[in-house]
């Protein structure tokens, strides 16, 4: 049976039984595997979904500052018949959209939890099976830590049309305004994103392979396990004085860094309350930060001269 949702009017959470009901619906539209050497007719309801002509656009809204975004991403927001976003989108992104465009927040709000990723993937099917144009908008790099893939295996199951845009992801926007490169022929020769959020609730990382000499370690999502984080790798062999720092909402006018070493951060992030988004970026590398930094010391001089 055809999903049908009337989507003027969504509202995510007085439609959360017409959802689920279409949810339980979607769990019978996986794509058949692909018999290689040979193309497979689309299925009744493939067809009619490439016929109505609507499409996904997975796109990566860059890490907060409006300029990071790619062309490409701006100019489909301005072509976009709706965009869903969640809450690491800036304001400033969004407002790039023509007037007028319906936008959909799937993200968590002050005393609620976001949308659940079924329920978005559900939402993204039936949006473009009912013809739309639709800019699903990512914070940062939708293939890094964003669940784009979960997304983009959904649309391939229900035979959705879609393109996917690059962005530019938090760990790099953080590196060029926090001035501290990733890499650097005297620090690091390689660089490893991390997530400290796991799903079962533990930091349990590969941490013999993360306390390398030489290496610079983002970790998105890590705030919460800071001190723990911290431990282990003073634990598998980094020195505690190794430079390390948290940068919160990077790219952002409100972007703050906080520097210390595996032995002090911790402590300093408590001091002053540092909540997420934030990235902790641990190497040699962090050293440069106060020498580099345009950014944050440009912000400063502006006010001083401001007050
Ligand atoms: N797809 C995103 C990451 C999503 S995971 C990307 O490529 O950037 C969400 C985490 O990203 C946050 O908890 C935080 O650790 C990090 N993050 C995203 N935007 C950020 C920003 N502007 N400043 C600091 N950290 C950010």
């Amino acid at each position: 049976m055809e999903p049908t949702l009337a989507i003027e009017a969504l509202d995510l959470q007085a439609d959360a039984p017409r959802l689920d009901n279409l949810l339980a619906r979607l769990r019978h539209l996986r794509a058949p595997p692909a018999t290689p050497g040979r193309q497979r007719p689309l299925a009744p309801r493939q067809a009619r979904v490439a016929a109505a002509q609507g499409k996904v656009y997975l796109v990566g809204a860059g890490p907060g500052d409006p300029e990071l975004l790619t062309l490409r991403a701006a100019r489909l927001l301005q072509s976009a018949d709706v965009i869903v976003y969640d809450q690491l989108v800036g304001h400033g992104v969004l407002e790039l959209a023509r007037p007028g465009t319906r936008k959909v927040f799937v993200g968590k709000q002050a005393g609620r939890h976001s949308l659940p990723q079924d329920a978005i993937n559900a939402l993204l099917v039936t949006l473009a099976g009912d013809g739309s144009l639709v800019v699903r908008l990512k914070g940062g790099d939708p293939f890094i830590f964003g669940r784009g893939g979960e997304e983009v295996e959904c649309l391939v199951a229900a035979g959705i049309a879609y393109e996917i845009v690059p962005g530019i992801t938090a760990a790099s926007g953080m590196a060029a305004y926090a001035g501290i490169p990733l890499t650097h022929r005297d620090h690091a020769q390689s660089c490893v994103f991390v997530t400290g959020h796991l799903k079962d609730g533990s930091a349990n990382l590969d941490w013999p392979a993360l306390a390398r000499p030489h290496q610079t370690v983002v970790i998105y999502m890590g705030v919460g396990a800071l001190g723990e984080i911290c431990r282990e790798l003073v634990a598998h062999g980094m020195p505690a004085n190794l430079p390390a720092a948290l940068v919160r909402k990077a790219t952002l006018p409100e972007q703050r860094t906080v520097a210390g070493t595996l032995a002090t951060l911790p402590e300093l992030a408590i001091e002053r309350a540092v909540s997420a988004p934030a990235l902790i970026v641990i190497g040699e590398v962090v050293g440069l930060h106060q020498r580099f930094d345009w950014f944050e010391k440009r912000a400063q001089a502006l006010s001083a001269v401001a007050g």
